[in-house]
């Protein structure tokens, strides 16, 4: 049963689209605006420069956009993304070793993010009530301090332009939002803002995977060290649909990030393994190197405001942006579509739209925390957040955190919590419960690993010869 009411959606990308959806089981009509011409099938856009760089989707987004989007999983499965169970599908060398494999406790879907985008775009916009105007900028929001009540928007192409009304208005525009600005503009205060800024850059590039790799092959992911008290540098391969390789490779600020074709495959070089190398020499690259410097860990505080005006809520990268490397933007995204979801489900009179984004804000803390908290430990980490978890204690927080990452790599059970928080279905806090403290302290931990995990069959499949016969260097000797 939808009520009577226009809901506005700004950016079509995957907040947006979530946001869409949801506001069409509400209201019974909905217009996103959208600066871009969307494509009619899985292609890049200029919009969305970060859909060159690998993504993954862990099971936290995963799982509610199958409740939003029932059969969103298969369609993507059927298009040939893959679904990595953690610990088993992934190959990774954590700043603390290599972790072990353990049986699967936690899953990600992973795939283009033109494909992913597209899936979950071509059903939602299939939706009667639901207008998409491209080509449209949303400049302003009309109303006042106490209600919102449109958005001023001008036609790109012809840049003529209207008001458009709305009972409720949704942020989605991502990290180039406008919303501090708009919101003094209705004279309400500037809204509070933390940023943690590690000066993350990333360049990726498509290759051709050996054939069957996509399907059998784990992905992989060599981490930074941060304790090595130098530039962080990262290079993950992961698999995507048509038989492609996504090589993301990556550097904390300082660490000379490789934009041009010809530095690509020597970067690969300077990982703390040279396990990427040794899986792209002999791969054929299947576009130019993409570049871009979108690392920064960004917070806004509406939900602090004394006041906020009914008739609008801000989610997804407009709210708050993550380091990537975590994986963390399109879940916590997804998450603020499903607690503005219950929210409407409520009766949503005057102060309803400022206890939704309160429910929106508290959704993207521990994505928030999670990263924050990590990056500062990197040298050149600009931190000017208040936020006092990352401020006074913040190295009490790193020592715990060490501990854990040394165990987690080694021990089945703690790595099962620690994969519970990564993929956000269990909270941040699960870490520090007395259950969890007990397995951090008991025995059982399995042998250090000095070199990947990777079976014999998996190694023949791309080609490469075990570690020791051919004299490659450990993780262990870096
Ligand atoms: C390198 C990199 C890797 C990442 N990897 C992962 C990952 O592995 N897993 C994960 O979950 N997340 C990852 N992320 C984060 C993820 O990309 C974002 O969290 C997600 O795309 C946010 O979606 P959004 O809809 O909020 O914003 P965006 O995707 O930025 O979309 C904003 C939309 O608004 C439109 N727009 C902007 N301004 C206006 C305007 N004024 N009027 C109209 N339209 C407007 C834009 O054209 C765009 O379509 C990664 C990010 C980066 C940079």
């Amino acid at each position: 049963m939808t009520r009577p009411g226009h809901g506005i959606v700004v950016g079509a990308s995957w907040a947006g689209i979530l946001a869409a959806h949801v506001l069409a089981r509400h209201f019974d009509s909905v217009t996103v605006v959208e600066r871009d011409a969307l494509p009619d099938e899985p292609r890049h856009r200029r919009g969305t420069p970060q859909a060159r760089h690998g993504h993954i989707l862990w099971s936290e987004g995963a799982d509610i956009v199958e409740a939003l989007l029932p059969g969103t999983a298969d369609r993507l499965l059927a298009a040939g993304s893959r679904k990595l169970r953690f610990q088993t599908d992934l190959v990774t060398l954590t700043s603390h070793g290599w972790q072990h494999r353990f049986p699967p406790r936690q899953y990600g879907l992973m795939c283009t993010r033109p494909l992913l985008d597209w899936t979950v775009r071509h059903q939602v916009l299939a939706d009667g009530r639901i207008t998409l105007r491209e080509r449209t900028e949303a400049l302003e929001l009309t109303g006042d301090d106490r209600r919102v009540a449109g958005v001023h928007v001008r036609d790109v192409d012809s840049g003529s332009r209207e008001v458009l009304e709305a009972d409720l208005v949704v942020d989605a525009s991502g990290r180039g939002s406008r919303m501090r600005r708009w919101l003094t503009g209705l004279g309400l205060p500037d809204v509070e803002e933390d940023v943690v800024d590690v000066g993350m850059a990333y360049a990726s590039r498509m290759y051709r995977a050996p054939e069957g790799a996509t399907e059998l092959f784990p992905a992989v992911n060599v981490a930074a060290d941060h304790r090595e008290r130098k530039p962080g540098r990262f290079g993950v391969v992961y698999p995507q649909e048509n038989g492609q390789w996504m090589v993301t490779l990556s550097c904390t600020r300082g660490g000379e990030l490789p934009t041009r074709e010809q530095d690509f495959l020597a970067y690969t070089d300077t990982l703390r393994d040279p396990l990427v190398k040794d899986l792209i020499s002999h791969a054929e690259p299947l576009t130019p190197v993409s570049a871009s410097r979108l690392g920064i860990n960004r917070r806004l505080y509406p939900e602090r405001l004394e006041r906020w005006p009914d008739g609008l809520v801000v989610l997804g990268d407009s709210l708050a942006v993550f380091n990537p490397i975590y994986g963390h933007g399109m879940s916590a995204a997804a998450r603020g579509a499903a607690a503005l979801d219950e929210h409407l489900a409520r009766p949503f009179g005057s102060g309803a739209a400022h206890r939704a984004q309160r429910a929106i804000s508290a959704a993207v803390d521990d994505p928030w925390i999670m990263a924050a908290s990590k990056d500062i430990a990197f040298v050149n980490c600009r931190n000017k957040a208040r936020d006092p978890r990352l401020t006074g204690g913040a190295t009490a927080r790193q020592s715990f955190a060490d501990l854990v990452a040394g165990r987690s790599i080694r021990s089945p059970e703690v790595s099962d919590m620690v994969t519970d928080v990564m993929s956000m279905t269990a909270p941040q806090s699960t870490l520090g419960t007395s259950g969890f403290m007990a397995l951090l302290h008991a025995d059982g931990m399995r042998p250090d690993l000095t070199e990947p995990p990777l079976s014999r069959e998996e190694l023949d499949l791309v080609g490469l010869s075990p570690r020791r016969a051919v004299g490659a260097r450990g993780a262990a000797a870096r």
